[in-house]
């Protein structure tokens, strides 16, 4: 199927973008990558009047550090990210995420933000910015305001973006003291997209014990989530076999699983249990 006809604005600006799409709040749709916009409209799932194209602003896209923090713009794509050396020297997580993102034509055209903005119940970078507490920072006509990660997924393909906002950038503390970082994924064999996606951000104290974990879970629940109950049973503990069992029992705590052809919810949580644990085993055997 061909997507219905609409408008195509390619602002060089971010406040022209916001301008635009001001001019038509029900109409105009952000495009990014396009790699999950533009299915969806080729399948009439969405009917935009106008498209904003904000990958051609160049000022969206770049990874750098200022003072304790990490920037990400938007528009960096997945490769940019899964490639950063900057990255894998001070947040391993974030280019181990991106690199498990479909193949190497999604990662060269998809952009992180867009992938944020989308909320895809198996996206796989909402896991990675909850498990690291990131600060999302979105611009609309009445300016700027932040918002944390764990509030930002609201529902399925739901989010706290309102009418006319743009998600401008990724904020992320840089991460400190003896930490280590995993990214785990069960993809779906057909797609790519995680059948249960677990990202961990672990650090420990100078005896071995869990000082802190984040934890982010995809491909869960119709959003992703912070597994804030197997992160209160990890910290001061051990970290031993017993320690981790009972703590990932609770990764689907509030959770109703999804179920779908290629797995049953009961199962999707078992997946979910069993990669938890491997990802905090994964990220404790990074601790620097
Ligand atoms: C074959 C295939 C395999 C894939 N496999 C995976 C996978 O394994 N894991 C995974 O996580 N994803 C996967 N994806 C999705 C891919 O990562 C997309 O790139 C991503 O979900 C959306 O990013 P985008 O830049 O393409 O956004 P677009 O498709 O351009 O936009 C998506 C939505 O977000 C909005 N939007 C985009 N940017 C912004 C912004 N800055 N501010 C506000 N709103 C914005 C758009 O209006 C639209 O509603 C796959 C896609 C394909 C086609």
């Amino acid at each position: 199927m061909i997507p219905t006809q609409f408008d195509y604005e390619a602002p060089a600006t971010l406040e022209e973008a916001v301008a635009l799409l001001a001019s038509d709040l029900d109409g105009a749709k952000v495009l990014a990558g396009g790699h999950s916009l533009i299915p969806a409209m080729k399948l009439r799932l969405a009917q935009p009047q106008m498209l904003v194209d904000i990958a051609r602003i160049k000022s969206l896209s770049y990874i750098r550090e200022e003072g304790d923090q990490i920037l990400i713009g938007a528009t960096t794509t997945h490769y940019e990210m899964e490639s950063s050396d900057l990255l894998k020297t001070i947040c391993p997580l974030l280019p181990a995420c991106a690199a498990s993102i479909g193949d190497v034509q999604v990662r060269n055209k998809g952009t992180i933000g867009g992938s944020i903005a989308h909320s895809d119940p198996a996206g796989d970078w909402p896991a990675a910015v909850l498990a690291l507490d990131a600060d999302l920072v979105l611009v609309g006509t009445s300016g700027e305001r932040t918002v944390k990660a764990k509030d930002f997924f609201v529902d399925l393909l739901t989010t706290d973006l309102q009418p006319g906002e743009i998600l401008r950038e990724i904020r992320i503390k840089k991460p400190s003291g003896r930490f280590g970082h995993a990214y785990q994924k069960v993809p779906h064999p057909a797609s790519g997209f995680a059948v249960v996606g677990v990202a961990v951000h672990l650090v420990l104290n100078d005896d071995g014990s869990c000082n802190s974990a984040g934890i982010g879970i995809t491909g869960v629940g119709v959003k992703a989530y912070r597994a804030n109950a197997v992160e209160a049973a990890l910290a001061g503990s051990n970290l031993d076999d017993n320690a981790l069992a009972s703590a990932v029992a609770h990764v689907c705590d509030g959770v109703d699983p999804n179920a779908d052809l290629y797995a049953s919810s009961d199962y999707r949580c078992h997946l979910a249990q069993v990669h938890t644990r491997r990802a905090i085993q994964a990220a404790k055997a990074q601790v620097r």
